[in-house]
């Protein structure tokens, strides 16, 4: 009889102890960029460990996948994606191969954070990944509109909380407050480019339509002929003339591209090339999501500045 209770306590141990664990410790969550898991960490506080996969210094298309990937990924409560296509490329076989089934594409532990944002660039008619083309779905770098990322923020404390529903409460107030800082922020940068709508600009990847948009640029060419797809000499001199023609001063160049083409167009049309970052953790100022803004907003306010004497 004695052996019998005890085997009921044994089997409602290990009962509770699979119905419950998973609420004592922080939810495990993976961004698969660092601009994803900042967001993550403002929202998820200390309910949540947050790593990322792909570094702010690395292009986020093509992402080299590492053993650890996998590790992170076996592990993962929730798997936050930017979607769009943009990680398809390196994510889906370590999604696989993590065999975690709550991480996979539509169960609970997948977060797209694309779907509720403002997106650009939608190509209309046909979708074609024709020509190398890596944006078929939409401009995937729509994170540099820091309203997008309010939206990918409420995205993720809506899914902290469908997950932790007991945290609901702790997952709105991190949401609140970081509502706040960002719309501070957002005055603050706001004002600091006001001065330069409408300024004329050349981007190397297509990286900055949100950015653009929401600070009022002009995006009038781009290094490379098409999204992913090297620069090529007749396009680079095509896109001199129309720099040219146009009076274009600044060239944006991401952190993980080669400076060879646009130096070249640099000294050919004066125009000066800042390397931007589109991404936390591109440049060591960038440690999350407000100073990425933070340190974009500023490097560019400033050499508008000095070229425009405005
Ligand atoms: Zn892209």
């Amino acid at each position: 009889m004695r052996a019998f209770i005890r085997g009921l306590m044994v089997v409602a141990a290990v009962a509770w102890a699979a119905a419950v664990p998973r609420a004592a410790g922080p939810l495990k969550v993976v961004g698969t960029t660092e601009d994803l898991g900042s967001l993550a960490r403002e929202i998820g506080g200390d309910k949540v460990t947050v790593d990322s996969l792909g570094k702010g210094y690395q292009d986020p298309h093509f992402v080299e996948a590492k053993p650890s990937f996998i590790l992170k990924l076996v592990n993962a409560d929730l798997l936050i994606a930017v979607g769009r296509e943009l990680e398809i490329g390196w994510l889906p076989p370590l999604i696989t191969q993590s065999r975690n089934s709550k991480i996979q594409p539509g169960a609970p532990g997948y977060l797209d954070a694309s779907l509720t944002v403002r997106i650009l660039e939608i190509p209309q008619g046909q979708i074609t990944r024709a020509m190398g083309d890596v944006h078929p779905l939409g401009n995937p770098h729509y994170w540099l509109d820091p309203n997008n990322g309010r939206l990918i923020a409420q995205a993720i404390r809506d899914k902290l909380s469908e997950l932790r529903p007991n945290d609901r409460d702790y997952f709105a107030q991190r949401y609140v407050d970081f509502d706040k800082r960002l719309a501070d922020a957002e005055k603050r940068w706001d004002a600091a480019l006001a001065p330069y709508k409408g300024a004329k600009i050349v981007t190397y990847h297509r990286s900055w339509p949100n950015f653009a948009e929401r600070f009022g640029l002009d995006v009038v060419g781009y290094v490379e002929p098409k999204p992913g797809i090297p620069p090529s000499p007749s396009h680079t001199l095509d896109l001199i003339a129309e720099m040219k023609r146009l009076n274009v001063k600044v060239i944006l160049v991401e952190p993980y591209f080669d400076l060879k083409t646009p130096n070249a167009i640099a000294r050919d049309t004066g125009a000066k090339v800042l390397v931007m970052t589109p991404s936390v953790g591109g440049v060591p100022e960038a440690t999350d999501y407000l100073k990425l803004f933070d340190y974009d907003v500023n490097l560019l306010a400033t050499t508008l500045k000095a070229i425009s004497g405005k």
